[in-house]
């Protein structure tokens, strides 16, 4: 058999699409694939210019970028979105060249494609589902906040960055007072929305810089990296106040008619010779005698460590 026989079975047998032009950019042939990929037969695309595939997905300096490359290095390789005869898009990874005779002149065109819609398609999805798996992972299910494990990680990374540059790290713990008392009057389901609603009022009172995150049970924490003790407790305030304005009823509260949260504060100088939970023990002090001192109520720690 002739070469060129063979190269006639493989151009037909190849699943890659392959279009040959002239120098005019008239198609000269389509191979099988291309049949199959795009629905469109031999006769039907023969004498066409390739640009009746086009999706519109590209704008005019794409196309020009394209065909300067051709012109100068001899070819171009990358994604092109086209359009099927049915009118579905789908994205080929394609390599054009220009055909050139002993004079240099080019003669033809060659394209060869494969198509690679599914495979953009299952690369799109696992990166869609990665991204979901990795939200779910840092997300409490109960309230939508960031979970403990997005605290832990935080608090560890955030340490680590500003010991490097001796800057504040703050804590804030903020627990909700006689809660064992709402689950008792309001049964569990009640408790649950009672600390979904608590959850989104922190949450939209905080700068979107700042993240509330559940630390377990009726408990939340939120670290303030680069706030001073002071802006530490005007934050804390703030916090405290929206839960008091929110008015969730709580006729077992043995200190108000509604929800209300103490708060305790820490601000640290970070070191990289101490544990981070340093902080959470400071805080959960600091939390401890808010409690102690009547409830509904702040206490925050003067600086820990030396910025010098
Ligand atoms: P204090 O004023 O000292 O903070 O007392 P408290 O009753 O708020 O705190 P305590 O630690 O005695 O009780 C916390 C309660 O929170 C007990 C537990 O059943 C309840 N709890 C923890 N997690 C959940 C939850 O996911 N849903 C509901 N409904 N209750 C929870
Ligand atoms: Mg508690
Ligand atoms: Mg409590």
């Amino acid at each position: 058999m002739h070469n060129l026989e063979l190269f006639y079975m493989l151009a037909e047998q190849t699943t890659n699409g392959i279009i040959l032009t002239d120098a005019d950019k008239r198609i000269i042939y389509v191979n099988k694939a291309f049949t199959i990929s795009t629905g469109y037969s031999y006769e039907e695309a023969l004498g066409k210019n390739p640009s009746f595939l086009q999706s519109g997905y590209h704008d005019i300096p794409f196309y020009k970028q394209l065909w300067s490359s051709i012109r100068i290095k001899g070819q171009w390789q990358g994604e092109i979105w086209n359009k099927r005869k049915n009118g579905e898009i789908f994205i080929e990874w394609q390599n054009i060249m220009a055909l050139r005779n002993e004079q240099g002149d080019i003669t033809h065109y060659g394209a060869v494609f494969s198509d690679i819609t599914e495979r953009k398609r299952i690369e799109t999805k696992l990166q869609s589902d990665n991204k979901l798996l990795k939200r779910q992972i840092h997300t409490d299910s109960l309230t939508g906040v960031h979970n403990r494990r997005y605290f832990d990680e935080s608090l560890k990374r955030r340490w680590n960055s500003l010991a490097k540059i001796r800057s504040y790290l703050s804590l804030l713990l903020i627990d909700v007072d006689f809660f064992k008392e709402y689950n008792d009057l309001y049964g569990h389901l009640q408790g649950d929305s009672c600390l979904r609603e608590a959850a989104s009022v922190l949450a939209m009172r905080l700068p979107r810089s700042f993240r509330v995150c559940r630390y377990g049970g009726e408990e939340f924490a939120v670290l303030l990296p680069g706030l001073s003790a002071s802006e530490t407790y005007s934050m804390a305030e703030l916090l405290r106040e929206s839960v008091h304005q929110h008015a969730i009823p709580h006729s077992h509260s043995k200190i108000s008619d509604r929800i209300t949260v103490s708060i305790g504060g820490a601000t640290v100088v970070p070191k990289l010779s101490v544990d981070p939970e340093h902080l959470v023990q400071l805080a959960d002090e600091a939390l401890y005698t808010a409690k102690q001192n009547g409830r509904n109520r702040i206490l925050c720690l003067p600086v820990t460590g030396d910025r010098s």
